[in-house]
């Protein structure tokens, strides 16, 4: 995976560091993860790098492409490296689980609005809420929110 990261900064003409690997392939092994995750998961492995790094590098990768951010309302950004499919996401209102959605009717169709107002939209934001599966079963997260 690190052989593969470091080829997709070069695709994109970033330099090749230790933290722009690492960050990449922390976001690529756990999807939606969240700024102090991939803290933890850098550092675990390189305890020299500092949390600015780590945000520096997200910031650099995210204007990049080769990494989404998404910020669902009421939650913290998240990173992915599923880009450029114009997939959605449902959230979990309960515990803040986040799983992907295809786009509902093909091939990225949510970018032809009714009335574009003249604007060229380039990307579509859908947010689904509701409980996940693992809220649905566990009478105990009842009523926690
Ligand atoms: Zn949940
Ligand atoms: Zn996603």
């Amino acid at each position: 995976m690190a052989f593969d990261c470091a080829a997709q900064l070069r695709a994109v003409s970033l330099r090749v560091t230790r933290p722009r690997v690492a960050v990449l392939a922390a976001v690529r092994a756990h999807p939606h993860v969240d700024t102090d995750t991939v803290i933890g998961l850098v550092r675990a492995d390189h305890p020299a790098v500092s949390h600015q790094a780590v945000y520096d590098v997200l910031r650099a990768l995210t204007s990049a492409g080769l990494v989404r951010r998404i910020e669902p309302a009421g939650t913290t950004a998240r990173y992915e490296s599923r880009v450029g499919d114009n997939h959605h996401h449902v959230v979990c209102r309960s515990c803040g689980a986040i799983a992907d959605v295809d786009c509902a009717a093909g091939h990225a169709p949510c970018l032809t609005a009714s009335d574009g107002h003249g604007f060229v939209a380039d990307e579509a934001e859908v947010v689904y809420w509701g409980r996940c599966p693992d809220c649905m079963h566990s009478p105990t997260s009842e009523g926690s929110r």
